[in-house]
């Protein structure tokens, strides 16, 4: 079983880090897998930002 705490999907450093990820011609080029790319800014971005932190506790899926 593996537990899933989502970013807040309204904070503006998740908003402007996956479009600057997601509409980066070098990542589509490269085929990179967004998924991954997504998990592991997410897993850095929950320890900087207290609003995502909260926000994953209070939103947290278990798989
Ligand atoms: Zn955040």
């Amino acid at each position: 079983m593996r537990y899933k705490a989502p970013l807040d999907p309204e904070c503006p450093a998740v908003i402007a880090s996956a479009s600057a990820l997601l509409d980066d011609p070098m990542t589509k080029a490269m085929g990179a897998p967004t998924d991954e790319i997504i998990a592991d800014y997410a897993r850095k971005h929950r320890r900087e930002c207290e609003r995502c932190h909260d926000y994953g506790l209070a939103n947290i899926e278990v798989e």
